[in-house]
């Protein structure tokens, strides 16, 4: 695998997304349409705000939009409305969780060397620590 291009193992990790999705479905899809459980703290129409089920602080919130969109690299032009109101929902989910006067941390982890594992756009937002930059 190694000495495959770069674009043919871009390919390939594709490929294998794509057939997990399939077999699986998207677990942040099923989470939104309430049909896999999680600690829901927030919704409306355009997105949904949850707990990570393995979370990285005291506070660990993950905001993601109901439609399904795989990351930032998708072209989202027409989904700026979204974006930010995925923005001005993290900042009023932290303030209800009390995190908002000692501060707090918004992620989007794009693709393998971020660190994204699954593959429907989520913003984290971490707080309750204090939280070391830069991030590792
Ligand atoms: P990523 O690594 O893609 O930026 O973040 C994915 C996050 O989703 C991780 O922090 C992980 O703990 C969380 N996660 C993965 N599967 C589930 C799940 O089924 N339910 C919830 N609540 N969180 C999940
Ligand atoms: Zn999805």
């Amino acid at each position: 695998m190694t000495m495959l291009p770069f674009s043919i193992k871009k390919l390939f990790f594709y490929a294998y997304k794509k057939g997990l999705m399939k077999m699986f479905g998207c677990v942040f899809c099923q989470v939104a349409a309430h049909e896999s459980p999680a600690e829901i703290v927030y919704e409306d129409e355009h997105c949904v705000v949850f707990k990570d089920i393995n979370p990285k602080a005291p506070v660990h919130l993950l905001a993601v939009p109901r439609r399904h969109i795989s990351s930032l690299n998708e072209d989202l032009e027409a989904d700026e409305k979204l974006l930010g109101h995925l923005l001005t929902v993290a900042g009023r989910v932290a303030k209800q969780h009390g995190i908002d006067g000692t501060g707090y941390r918004t992620v989007i982890n794009t693709n393998a060397e971020a660190g994204q594992t699954v593959f429907h756009l989520h913003l984290h937002i971490l707080g309750g620590r204090i939280l070391r930059w830069p991030p590792g």
